[in-house]
């Protein structure tokens, strides 16, 4: 049955990449986009804002709550760009600069922070060797037993088989935390980071050889023809990060004004979906929504929380636990992101770089490591990476330096207003930071409490997206009509949550 008309529940980023492209795919086809919020967009979100400080500084800063910059090699969102004709307002980060090529640790216990290396003679004067050199060696070396196609490792079982405890608890769980805000212990290896493990299967349980057969394979001529990136993918050359001028929002506000433009789709916000119904006279499906509108609708995208799809799906179409409630009950991390600003200062608030990574402390931490933590994921130096962002009366003008912090996720942190008070933050920031001089009251602390805003990807959870997908297509109640799209099944990146909606309804 080809669609006669879609509803789309949630208008998020994958929801808003799921209209977008299903106007395309079905031209003329009613689309109704249904979100629970007066504003479009879900976690992504930027404000630009008016800052002054006491010396009459003033500047007009871009904000961001939740995703800021993007590696260039999500296909989709370059294509997304092309299509909305974005490209003029992309800011990028090239790889040569200090943002692209400085990131750093703060080893809880060890005071300020230590720059990871990315050289070769990097690495051997770092004191981050200690952990590094066994971890290459032990990697080269060792070949671990094959991996089963059928498998699944959490991220740090599969980093300490091939790199050592040590290096899985350093780098392995700050990396997670800076990707995924989880616990690098429940995370799946297979979903969150694929071309590990394809590397391990690939070098025959040795990572190291994985790598270095596909870096002398001839690159797979699949990628760019599939996508429709014209001039885009040229200007991504060199490039480590990129966002826009206004933002990250800029992409979900540019999707609501295509949307906006075309008469098939009708946009309803500030209106949450409460029921779906298969309807007894007819092969639609009936939608009920908080404020008692109800909409028929042929095939259904959900890019929905899963926790929220899950309450409002019938669960009767099955005599065991549902998919649907499987997939939702695994866990979801809830993050403070804290945007900080202070006036312009004669030394340098934070060395130059992106940024810097907390690693999970040891099992056996002192107090003292654990309070130096205060359950901080990482800190990302915004006014270093993208200074374009911010507008200032004059080139002259003095700088203010934004910064984010972001924290939560796994660590014990409850989100009050004590806990994220000026005082509290400045102490974590000098302990973190080692700055040359005592840091200066902020200008602007905005702190944004995300609850369930990431979910975790935990150890086997290809396996229940297939289950998830075999349910919807051979059930009675959906026959293939129900698509689950979003963070929760397919990715959680923003290229992984457009792609999500560029290939949604290819099947109907
Ligand atoms: C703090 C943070 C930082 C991030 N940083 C990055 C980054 O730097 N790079 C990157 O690639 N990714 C990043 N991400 C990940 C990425 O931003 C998200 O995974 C993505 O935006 C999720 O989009 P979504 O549409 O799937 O979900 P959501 O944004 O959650 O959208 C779901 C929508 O459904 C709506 N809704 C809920 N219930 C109902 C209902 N009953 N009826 C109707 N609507 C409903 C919600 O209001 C929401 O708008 C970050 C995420 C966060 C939270």
């Amino acid at each position: 049955m080809s669609p006669t008309h879609i509803a789309i529940l949630g208008g998020g980023l994958s929801g808003l990449s799921s209209a977008f492209h299903l106007a395309r795919r079905f031209p003329g086809v009613p689309i109704s986009l249904l979100e629970k919020t007066q504003r479009l967009g879900g976690w992504v979100h930027s404000e630009r804002t008016q800052i002054c400080d006491g010396a009459g500084n003033t500047a007009s800063i871009v904000l961001e709550a939740g995703p800021r910059t993007l590696r260039p090699h999500g296909k989709s969102t370059l294509e997304l760009i092309n299509l909305l004709k974005l490209e003029h307002l992309l800011l990028t980060v090239p790889h040569t600069s200090l943002a692209a090529r400085n990131r750093f640790l703060h080893i809880p216990g060890i005071h300020g922070l230590t720059m990871i290396p990315s050289s070769l003679p990097a690495i051997l004067s770092s004191p981050l060797s200690r952990i590094l050199v066994p971890a290459v060696i032990s990697a080269s070396l060792r070949t671990t037993p094959q991996l089963q196609a059928h498998e699944d490792l959490s991220v740090d079982q599969f980093l300490t088989i091939h790199f050592g405890v040590d290096f899985a608890r350093t780098f392995g769980s700050a990396l997670v935390h800076g990707i995924y805000a989880a616990d690098s212990r429940q995370l799946s290896v297979r979903a969150a980071f694929p071309s590990l493990w394809d590397a391990a299967i690939d070098g025959k349980g040795s990572v190291v050889r994985g790598f270095i057969r596909k870096a002398l394979r001839t690159k797979d001529a699949v990628d760019d023809e599939l996508y429709q990136l014209d001039d885009v993918s040229s200007l991504m050359r060199n490039v480590s990060v990129y966002s826009f001028k206004e933002g990250m929002e800029t992409i979900t506000r540019a999707i609501s004004r295509n949307l906006d433009s075309r008469s098939h789709i009708e946009i309803i916000t500030g209106d949450a979906i409460r029921t779906i119904e298969r309807s007894s006279t007819d092969a639609m499906f009936k939608l009920v929504t908080d404020s008692g509108r109800c909409l028929k609708a042929s095939h259904v995208v959900s890019a929905l929380p899963m926790s929220t799809l899950a309450k409002l799906a019938p669960s009767t179409s099955t005599p065991t636990l549902s998919p649907i409630t499987k997939i939702s009950r695994r866990p979801v991390s809830t993050v403070t992101v804290v945007n900080i600003v202070f006036p312009p200062t004669t030394f340098p608030i934070h060395p130059p770089g992106f940024g810097y990574l907390v690693p999970r402390p040891r099992d056996d931490a002192s107090k003292e490591e654990i309070d130096d933590h205060a359950g901080v994921l990482g800190v990302v130096f915004d006014s270093c990476a993208l200074p374009e962002q911010d507008l200032y009366p004059s080139p002259d003008s003095p700088r203010f330096t934004k910064v984010t912090m972001m924290l939560g996720g796994p660590h014990v942190f409850s989100h009050t207003a004590e806990s994220v008070k000026p005082d509290r933050l400045l102490r974590i920031l000098t302990r973190h930071l080692a700055p040359s001089h005592p840091l200066p009251d902020p200008v602007l602390i905005r702190a944004h409490h995300l609850t369930g805003c990431i979910p975790t990807p935990a150890v086997g959870h290809l396996q229940r997206v297939q289950e998830l997908k075999a349910f919807l297509q051979e059930s009675e109640m959906w026959q293939g009509r129900l698509e689950v799209v979003g963070a929760g099944v397919g990715g959680v990146s923003v290229p992984d949550c457009i792609e999500q909606g560029r290939h949604v309804g290819s099947s109907w």
